[in-house]
């Protein structure tokens, strides 16, 4: 078989290695713990459970969707957008549903990039940005973040060249893989960026409801002008436990949107209408289920940070996200570490290198795992010695 160029273009999944090493322990008959993928362990709250019920038993419902999406829903996301962000959206051009923002995430590269082109990526990263540049020609340009700027990329630093000529700069805060948080202030600073140099902007805000201790972490397009140099990416995954049901949207700059929306319209035919429907019921009632689920994660972080920084892990308590990004002993690579977790204690977790170059020297920790395991892993973490321990007196 003889497969074309693009596929041999795109790295290794990111779990290959670990999953093998994982079936391994398994057969070997040892418990394992995964705290490497990110994908809720709670249900879906059941009032969205209920609408979708009610929404299946709609013939209406049952034929293809439009690929604008329901009216309906879109306006239920610009109530909502209004709501949490003060930010006012036309529900006729500035909102396009997705079969999950990931879905979005990788075809909008289709819409602005021609062979050889490139793309602004943070590294360590979501894959996704750097996979849908490849599948649609382009070149992944990868933009450093490191501890030294909270995992903010240095707009300062990033070469003029380099930047004029990229067709899209994709960010993500709250950020997965590192659980950084920017502020109203970093991304006044990135419209004016974007502004300067002409780069589009794609902030992937699919994190934005899962942020501890208070917190209400800004949207990109709160700052005047967003609207016109970018987009923002959103999820019902994470904020209401709904990772399968696949169904997100994207805002912003209307241009953009239309771009994405002729792409998808040739490749998709929008998201299922019932669970458009579900989604206008989550986006009404966010804040009971949200502040069970905040306590949850805050319990689970703060458990887990606690037994890494007992077993010497100089770690700081995330802000938002439900990940632990935890640095590892120089000299050793995230591979070795992630592998001597799953051998000697029984615990999956992500390299940081499988996030790009520059996650390395960190490991990925989810919290995404029923609370009575991760009590247990706490008891494995501290057993473990990767750091040296702190002295007890
Ligand atoms: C989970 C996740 C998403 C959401 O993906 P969906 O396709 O909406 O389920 C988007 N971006 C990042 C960084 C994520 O981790």
């Amino acid at each position: 078989m003889k497969f074309a160029k693009r596929l041999t273009r795109l790295p290794p999944y990111l779990f290959v290695q670990i999953d093998a090493l994982k079936e391994q322990v398994i057969k070997e008959g040892r418990d394992v713990i995964d705290m490497g993928v990110g994908d809720p362990d709670e249900p879906t709250p059941r009032f969205i459970i209920e609408a979708m019920v009610k929404a299946l038993k709609d013939a209406g419902n049952h034929q293809y969707p439009t690929n604008k999406g329901l009216a309906v829903f879109r306006e239920a996301i610009a109530r909502w957008t209004r709501s949490r962000f003060g930010v006012s959206l036309d529900p006729g051009s500035e909102i396009l549903p997705l079969i999950g923002s990931k879905e979005g995430i990788a075809h909008l590269p289709l819409a602005f990039v021609n062979p050889g082109d490139r793309v602004l990526i943070p590294d360590p990263g979501y894959p996704p940005y750097r996979t849908g540049t490849i599948l649609a020609g382009g070149i992944p340009a990868a933009v450093p973040l490191l501890a030294r700027n909270k995992f903010l990329p240095d707009l300062e630093s990033l070469s003029r060249k380099r930047v004029k000529k990229a067709k899209l700069f994709f960010l993500n805060y709250p950020n997965n893989p590192t659980a950084a948080v920017a502020d109203l202030k970093f991304f006044r600073e990135l419209v004016r960026f974007a502004l300067r140099n002409r780069v589009p902007i794609c902030h992937d805000a699919a994190y934005s409801e899962i942020a501890f201790d208070r917190l209400k972490v800004p949207s990109f397009l709160q700052v005047p002008g967003a609207k016109e140099v970018g987009i923002e990416f959103h999820s019902l995954s994470k904020t209401f436990n709904m990772t399968g049901w696949r169904v997100g949207w994207v805002c912003g700059n209307r241009e953009m949107i239309g771009a994405l929306a002729k792409v998808k319209s040739n490749i998709d035919s929008g998201v299922f209408q019932a669970t458009q429907m579900a989604g206008i019921l989550a986006l009404q009632h966010p804040g009971g289920h949200l502040t069970r689920m905040l306590r949850i994660y805050q319990s689970r972080r703060d458990l887990i940070v606690q037994a890494l920084r007992g077993a010497g892990w100089p770690l700081e308590p995330p802000k938002a996200t439900f990940y632990l990004w935890a640095p590892i002993p120089r000299g050793r690579t995230s591979k070795e570490v992630a592998a001597l977790l799953l051998r000697e204690g029984g615990i999956v977790a992500t390299p940081g290198v499988g996030f790009g170059s520059h996650g390395e020297g960190y490991v990925r920790f989810s919290l995404s795992v029923p609370t009575p395991r991760l009590r247990e892993a706490a008891r494995r973490i501290q057993r473990l010695s990767i750091w040296p321990r702190p002295s007890s007196d």
